[in-house]
């Protein structure tokens, strides 16, 4: 008997037809002779209707009653889940994260998981019953009520599958895998067969949202079999895998566009040592976490220093940008609201030479200048216009020659 953990997305539950779609699925699956345990995210757009609801009051709602108002959302997918598996003739049991122990940090709005009490959800598998668990939210040692950033559900679906050592967790989603770009934004791209945890990871932290990143960390520390696929349609979808065969074929696996960043330069600043230091250890402090860095070598001893940060955060970054300039004596502050970054990612580039080159010829080609550059062992990142973003990733996508990846058809 195996234990198989299925996590359905917002658009695989948005009415009572897809919820009832997707009891069928976990019938079947429970019908194949397995335990199940099902997490769910809110029903169609249920968090961003809430979000937009909230600021209707208040541009910086608290973080504390934005996650109490944001998990309510989970709260009625369950139950309806439950009550459709029970109109059905099954056995079904919901449960809230905290109900189940889900343990976070006190991080409202993206607190990371620290630990899963078991024993309910063992006890009720033991009972025969389909359990559901509610996505992306859990409980402080406090008892407060946390969420875990957007898209956290595939967090929890991973973690319930990490603690209950299950034999597979299946993300069902409205894409049947993971493609060589977001399909949405690209039409040539490809599903993938198999992608490593460490592609994916990067292509996930540098903004493919088809899975959350710390939903892949966690399933590459806990070597969780974690598998992408439709709810909409039947399909082998996409396993994420250590390795597979012939992997050096691929240079890159895929490009990715985040369009929710920001950038924020501080001109002139005085070009002493510790200078850097100091402006982002307050930066730290602040809470705001930083994407990219750029500092470009000024005259007269003083240096332009850009950053980037996510949208939500623009506000807070610029008011404190003032006051670091301010306190450094530099000489001005710009800003960027809504930029993009566009990403190209691959194991490949550990061995092959070249990758950057093609990345500014292909965005030169297609007359798109480049803002900032950054780089990591296995991904390359620019930022550019956002009115650019799609034009820029049908461009790399194809001077990578993604359109006909080399397909394979077994992992190692
Ligand atoms: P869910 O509600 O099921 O969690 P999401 O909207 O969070 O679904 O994620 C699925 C979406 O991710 C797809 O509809 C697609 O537009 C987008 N996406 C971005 N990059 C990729 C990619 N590389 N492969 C597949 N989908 C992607
Ligand atoms: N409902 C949450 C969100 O929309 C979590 C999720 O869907 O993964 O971000
Ligand atoms: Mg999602």
């Amino acid at each position: 008997l195996a234990l198989i953990v299925q996590k359905f997305g917002g658009s695989s539950v948005r009415d009572n037809d897809r919820i009832r779609h997707v009891a069928q699925l976990v019938v079947a699956e429970k019908q194949r002779g397995n335990d199940v345990i099902v997490a769910v995210s809110a029903m169609g757009k249920t968090t961003n209707n809430l979000v937009a609801m909230a600021r209707e009051f208040s541009a910086e709602p608290p973080a504390r009653e934005m996650d109490m108002l944001l998990a309510s959302g989970e709260q009625i997918s369950i139950a309806m889940l439950a009550i459709a598996l029970h109109s059905m003739g099954h056995k079904a049991i919901s449960f809230t994260g905290p109900q189940v122990g889900i343990k976070t940090d006190s991080l409202h709005g993206r607190a990371r998981i620290v630990g899963i009490n078991d024993a309910k959800l063992r006890d009720a598998i033991g009972d025969g019953k389909i359990v559901i668990v509610a996505g992306f939210q859990g409980v402080t040692g406090d008892l407060e009520i946390t969420t875990l950033g957007r898209g956290g559900s595939d967090t929890t679906g991973v973690a319930l599958a990490a603690a209950l050592q299950a034999d597979r967790c299946d993300i069902y989603t409205d894409v049947d895998g993971v493609y060589t770009a977001d399909p949405r934004a690209v039409p040539s791209a490809q599903r993938l067969n198999f992608i490593t945890y460490d592609e994916m990871l990067e292509l996930a932290s540098v903004g493919a949202k088809v899975l959350h990143s710390r939903a892949v960390e966690l399933a590459k520390i806990y070597n969780v079999p974690l598998r992408v696929l439709s709810s909409f349609e039947p399909g082998p979808g996409t396993m994420i895998v250590q390795e597979y065969k012939d992997m050096e074929k691929f240079v890159v696996s895929g490009v990715a566009i985040d369009e929710s960043e920001s950038q924020i330069s501080i001109l002139g600043v005085p070009d002493r040592p510790g200078v850097a230091a100091s402006i982002f250890k307050q930066i730290a402090e602040a809470g705001i976490s930083v994407d990219m860095i750029i500092q470009d070598v000024g005259t007269d001893d003083l240096n332009d220093i850009s950053f980037t940060v996510d949208n939500e955060d623009f506000k807070a970054a610029k008011e404190l940008a003032e006051q670091l300039k301010e306190q450094l004596g530099a000489g001005g502050v710009v800003t960027e609201e809504g930029v993009a970054k566009i990403s190209v990612v691959g194991v490949g580039m550990k061995s092959h030479s070249g990758v950057a080159a093609k990345l500014f010829g292909a965005l030169a080609s297609a007359d798109i200048g480049i803002k900032s550059i950054t780089t990591s062992e296995i991904c390359v990142s620019c930022l550019i216009d956002i009115d650019s973003a799609k034009k820029a990733a049908n461009a790399i996508h194809e001077a990578f020659g993604l359109g006909n990846p080399p397909q394979i058809s077994a992992k190692t």
